[in-house]
């Protein structure tokens, strides 16, 4: 069986006697790889390379790293097909949705070939006698990632692109579901003209999580991933003296007003909830429409456009989503519907018990659609991260802001509606991170950030975009005096009290 190890100063690096762990093809629901788990000597190992590598690196001017990121982009784009079958054999996404996540990261390795611009630093002039100052933006010196198993290729991208365009040799430990592909990234990058050390993996699971977390050279963590996991890298990082960036989970909204664009609203929520199996951050798992005409009206469309549901293997090219990423999540998957069952909420669509034929041992859920879901309901305040889609009623705009304000996940919501004065309102008072209207995956693009409130998000700054080149740098700024030539000035004189700009 094919065996998948560690990636270190430009090259493969397997340890003898390591543990390993399957990788399973979700379709065929088949271990098809092996996969070495890293340890503390492991990440001892990379943090080293990655030390010795990155003074030099970030002593190349900022066009020449440019240059690494234009031939990066270019390879990534060759190698479109390949890197998207990598991902659907193991994570499950069909084949589009997987050349979309990879789209999506190249969008950010394009805007990274902007760092020359992106790098400039402020100057004032004459801000006292012969004084100017000038700030600067520097590479924190070893920083690493921490990545989720939904997106393999995109959000490994948002983070060593701009960590190492900036200057920063970046350790990655990606999910250990679905491995491959980061391995390829770093192949490709090499080929690119980075420098081996710059760029190194360790495979594993939270004892390489924890090794990363406590190495006294790394100066910086980003980590996306589940809530409880992304609070606690948040505060051992932090309490460890590093800067840490921990994205979490999410359960977004979307509200649908009387006045919407229903066929419109309807087509965009069913591609929304249950695209990629239901497992994205930015999904919409939940339909909160505004009225029970409204309701109505979405409740039989809904069912009809389930109905014409398309799930298959993540290389049939009809199918619209395919399996959940493993075993053990499907099971949990289930137990949240038969949780919704318990508590209630009116099961109008089941997709328990799908089988595809041929595909049997696939980790395959048909999409589930839940009515009546109540705002205490345990399967409404959780994360389900499937193709389980809840509508909670609500009876005005007011109450619908309500209850999204107050659920503790606050990631991306949407907006369906016609009306500029109540999307404008919505957007302006809503509690939430990112904010669709009439657009159901608000994520936003590579220029701008990417972030989620409340619970979704820990730290200060964003993923990518400038937010994510401020992550990656330091600011330092100079002030200084050039004692003028001039005939006739005057040394200064002593100073004992603060110094101002009078
Ligand atoms: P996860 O939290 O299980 O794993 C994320 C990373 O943390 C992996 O690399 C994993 O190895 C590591 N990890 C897991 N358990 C750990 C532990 N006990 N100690 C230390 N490290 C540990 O998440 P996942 O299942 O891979 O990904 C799905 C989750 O990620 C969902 O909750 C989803 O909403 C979230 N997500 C959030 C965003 C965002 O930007 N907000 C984006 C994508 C995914």
């Amino acid at each position: 069986m094919r065996k998948i190890a560690h990636y270190v100063q430009g090259e493969a690096l397997s340890v003898a006697g390591a543990r390993t762990q399957p990788v399973f093809n979700p379709s065929l629901g088949a271990p098809q790889a092996t996969l070495e788990l890293g340890d503390g000597e492991v990440v001892a190992r990379a943090v080293k390379s990655a030390r010795l590598a990155q003074p030099e690196w970030a002593a190349v001017n900022p066009q020449r790293r440019a240059r690494v990121m234009f031939e990066f982009k270019r390879l990534l784009e060759a190698h479109m097909d390949e890197l998207a079958m990598m991902l659907a054999e193991e994570h499950g996404k069909v084949l589009a949705d997987a050349k979309g996540e990879l789209q999506r990261g190249i969008d950010i390795v394009e805007f990274c070939c902007g760092a020359p611009h992106l790098l400039k630093g402020e100057y004032s002039e004459r801000v006292g006698p012969g004084i100017d100052v000038y700030s600067m933006r520097q590479p924190l010196g070893v920083v690493a990632g921490i990545t989720p198993f939904n997106f393999p290729a995109m959000v490994p991208l948002w983070m060593l692109a701009p960590a190492i365009v900036c200057g920063n040799a970046f350790v990655l430990k990606p999910s250990e579901r679905d491995p491959s592909v980061s391995q390829r990234l770093a192949e490709l990058l090499i080929e690119a003209g980075l420098p081996p050390g710059i760029l190194n993996i360790v495979q594993g699971d939270r004892v390489v999580v924890d090794a990363l977390l406590d190495h006294p050279d790394i100066k910086a963590i980003s980590f996306v991933g589940s809530t409880e996991i992304a609070q606690y890298v948040y505060e051992r990082g932090a309490a460890r003296g590093k800067r840490v960036q921990a994205m979490g989970g999410a359960k977004n909204h979307g509200v649908v007003m009387p006045d919407a664009d229903l066929d419109q609203a309807v087509a965009d929520i069913v591609g929304a909830a249950f695209g990629s199996a239901g497992e994205r951050c930015m999904a919409l798992p939940v339909v909160m429409p505004v009225g029970a005409a409204t309701a109505e009206a979405l409740r039989a469309r809904l069912i009809d456009a389930i109905a014409g549901l398309r799930v298959g293997v993540s290389t049939d090219p009809q199918a619209q989503f395919g399996p959940v990423v493993s075993a053990p999540h499907k099971a949990r998957v289930e137990s949240y519907i038969q949780l919704g069952v318990d508590e209630g909420a009116e099961l109008v669509v089941d997709g328990r018990g799908f089988s595809l034929q041929g595909y049997e041992a696939g980790y395959f859920l048909g999409p589930t659609f839940f009515d009546h879901v109540t705002p205490t309901m345990r399967s409404y305040q959780e994360e389900i991260f499937g193709p389980v889609l809840q509508m909670v009623r609500a009876a005005s705009l007011d109450e619908a802001i309500r209850l999204v304000d107050q659920h503790p996940y606050g990631n991306g919501v949407a907006i369906f509606t016609r009306d500029g004065d109540t999307a404008r309102e919505f957007a302006s008072r809503i509690e939430v991170g990112m904010v669709g209207v009439n657009v159901p995956i608000p994520v936003p693009v590579a220029y701008h950030s990417f972030g989620g409130w409340k619970r979704s998000g820990f730290g200060d700054l964003n993923q990518y975009g400038m937010d994510g080149i401020r992550f990656y740098t330091r600011t330092k700024t100079v002030t200084q005096r050039w004692p003028t030539q001039a005939a006739g000035a005057e040394p200064a004189d002593q100073s004992f009290h603060f110094p101002t700009m009078r």
